[in-house]
């Protein structure tokens, strides 16, 4: 009895490891997220697919475990990494209800890393990552750590910068770090990263104030010795002595 958790990389096939395609393939079942599922149902198509809509994470574990218990090799699919705000924390609390399942998280490339290649290299240094979705963690908490990355100087990633209901956090994220940075401060933001539509933009802290996302998109802000490289965004290590 064997669940996967699987991190697919930001889209297609070609960013997902071997190791992620090797244990889909040995797999008799593959569960995740409607869009998930439609990402590698043309190579995956002959397995049993189980796709379940968003926000219904807790029912989507149990229905991976259902299939598990009855002696099926069973993957669960995530976008990007399955550990980065993915499935595979909610699988092992999950799990306990059930007999014994042996649990093995693969892991994949997280937007952080597929964006900031588009960009260029913004995370070379120190840098946090910062989920802008207040659906499991209080709004208040998310402004302190924002406000503390900020003051930190850490590069800052931004997911889940937005959504229909949310469509002024983006905003209030910039105000927060401009308490501690300049309006120059170089950031940028990728759309659709490895899926058709990729789009990378580079721009100042306080354009992306005033821009609007959507929750395809994974945001950066830079640190106060973040450059804009002929367009690309590049935070140097300090190798050359910066
Ligand atoms: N487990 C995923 C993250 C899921 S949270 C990972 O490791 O990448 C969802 C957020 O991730 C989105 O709102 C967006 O900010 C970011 N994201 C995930 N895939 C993306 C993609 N292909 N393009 C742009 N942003 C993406």
């Amino acid at each position: 009895m064997k669940i996967y958790v699987v991190g697919l990389g930001p889209g297609g096939m070609d960013q997902m490891t071997g190791r992620a395609e090797a244990v889909l393939e040995e797999s008799q079942v593959i569960a995740g997220y409607d869009v998930y599922i439609d990402l590698i149902r043309e190579r995956f198509g002959h397995k049993k697919l189980l796709s379940t809509p968003m926000k219904k994470e807790v029912d989507r574990c149990h229905l991976a475990l259902s299939e598990a218990v009855k002696g099926q090799t069973v993957s669960m699919v995530c976008s990007g990494d399955a550990g980065v705000y993915g499935m595979a924390g909610l699988m092992y609390e999950v799990a306990q209800e059930y007999e014994p399942v042996e649990i093995e998280v693969v892991p994949g490339i997280t937007a952080a890393c597929s964006g900031a290649a588009v960009l260029g290299a913004p995370l070379i240094h120190d840098f946090s990552v910062i989920s802008l979705s207040d659906l499991l963690t209080p709004w208040e908490r998310i402004e302190k750590r924002l406000d503390c990355a900020a003051e930190a100087d850490f590069v800052i990633c931004l997911y889940n910068p937005s959504s229909k209901k949310r469509h002024d956090y983006l905003q209030k994220a910039c105000d927060i770090v401009m308490r501690h940075r300049g309006p120059d401060t170089v950031a940028g933001f990728v759309k659709n990263i490895g899926r058709e539509g990729e789009s990378g933009t580079v721009l100042t802290l306080a354009q992306l104030r005033d821009t609007a996302v959507d929750m395809f998109t994974t945001v950066y802000i830079g640190n106060s010795q973040t450059k804009n490289i002929g367009g690309k965004m590049v935070t140097p290590r300090g190798y050359r002595g910066v």
